[in-house]
């Protein structure tokens, strides 16, 4: 997987690209970075329920909450919590979450090794992956003091601190009009470049 945080960072700069910093017609403020951030962490609870419970259906990890219809089934269950705003509001939502969560499935597999990613589940169980690697290697761990090891590997924060720079300029880009944004895309072109350079 990448790193949670790339995992949040990714789906935080779909979902400011779809929508205005006070758009009125989906979750703004606040709300606007935590669902996004919620919708993008949410397909490595495979990872989490073998870790708290042993289970496991398919692979540990990339399993099929790794799929796009689990990420459009996820994006479901929390617009359901807006339908009170109206049908208007719960769709755009749902289509803007579920937009977001394809980008959990598609930086594993931009990560290029590791197990496949099964996006077509359950109408095609053949998994996927990058030929090329513009994500950094990201490890996990079945045990908590496997967890807790990766957590402290310098090669961790290497990964993450280079997800950070290929991914926050897109968010902060989202929010501009003037130059800072093509500054803000050339600092994030930069961090794809390096990354490719340094893991392939
Ligand atoms: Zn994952």
């Amino acid at each position: 997987m990448a790193s949670p945080i790339g995992h949040l960072l990714g789906a935080i700069a779909v979902y400011t690209a779809f929508s205005k910093r006070d758009d009125k017609t989906v979750p703004s403020g606040k709300l606007g970075y935590i669902l996004p951030a919620l919708i993008g962490i949410l397909p490595d609870l495979d990872v989490v329920a073998y870790v708290l419970f042993g289970f496991a259906y398919g692979p540990i990890h990339r399993g099929v909450s790794h799929s796009l219809l689990m990420g459009i089934i996820f994006a479901l269950f929390i617009s359901l919590f807006f339908i009170k705003n109206g049908f208007r509001y719960f769709l755009k939502t749902w289509i803007i979450l579920s937009i977001c969560s394809l980008i959990h499935p598609l930086l594993d597999y931009l990560m290029g090794c590791g197990s496949k990613v099964p996006f077509f589940w359950p109408f095609d169980s053949q998994g996927y992956i990058s030929p090329v690697q513009l994500i950094p290697t990201a490890y996990y761990s079945t045990s908590f003091s496997g967890l807790l090891e990766v957590v402290v590997m310098p090669e961790t924060w290497k990964g993450i601190f280079l997800e950070t720079i290929s991914i926050l300029p897109l968010i902060v880009a989202n929010t501009r009009t003037d130059k800072i944004r093509y500054l803000m895309i050339c600092i994030s072109l930069i961090g794809f470049i390096v990354t490719y350079v340094l893991y392939n």
